[in-house]
């Protein structure tokens, strides 16, 4: 304890030992980045199983999901056609980590000038 400036009793902090110590990166801790760079590369090697998430469209937000491989939205457009825009933009995001039959576009097969867009 010293004397303040008010002339009361401050406290002043050890500052000896404290904080001092470098961080040390481990060689084995760089392969793993390394590895994990690598990996993220290699989409293949993912397989999304579940998917929930929130979608904020242009007009309106939606709630997507994804379940052994079956889609869902909740825009009018998928409750009446099967699929939407929606899932056809997380299909070109997840791509190959989707499952196969989640991958396959409604849109491919049934309407070829949308899946042209
Ligand atoms: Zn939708």
């Amino acid at each position: 304890m010293v004397q303040g400036p008010d002339g009361g009793l401050v406290s002043v902090p050890d500052r000896a030992t404290r904080g001092t110590e470098g961080h040390h990166v481990h060689s084995s801790l760089i392969g793993k980045v390394e590895k994990a760079n690598r990996y993220a590369r290699e989409l293949d090697r993912i397989s999304i199983d579940r998917l929930s998430l929130t979608f904020r469209g242009d007009n309106d937000t939606h709630a997507v999901t994804l379940d052994a491989g079956t889609w869902h939205c909740t825009c009018h457009y998928f409750a009446s056609f099967g699929s939407c825009v929606h899932l056809l933009a997380l299909q070109k995001i997840f791509g190959i980590m989707l499952p196969e039959e989640a991958q396959v576009s409604i849109f491919a097969a049934a309407s070829p000038e949308l899946a042209a867009v």
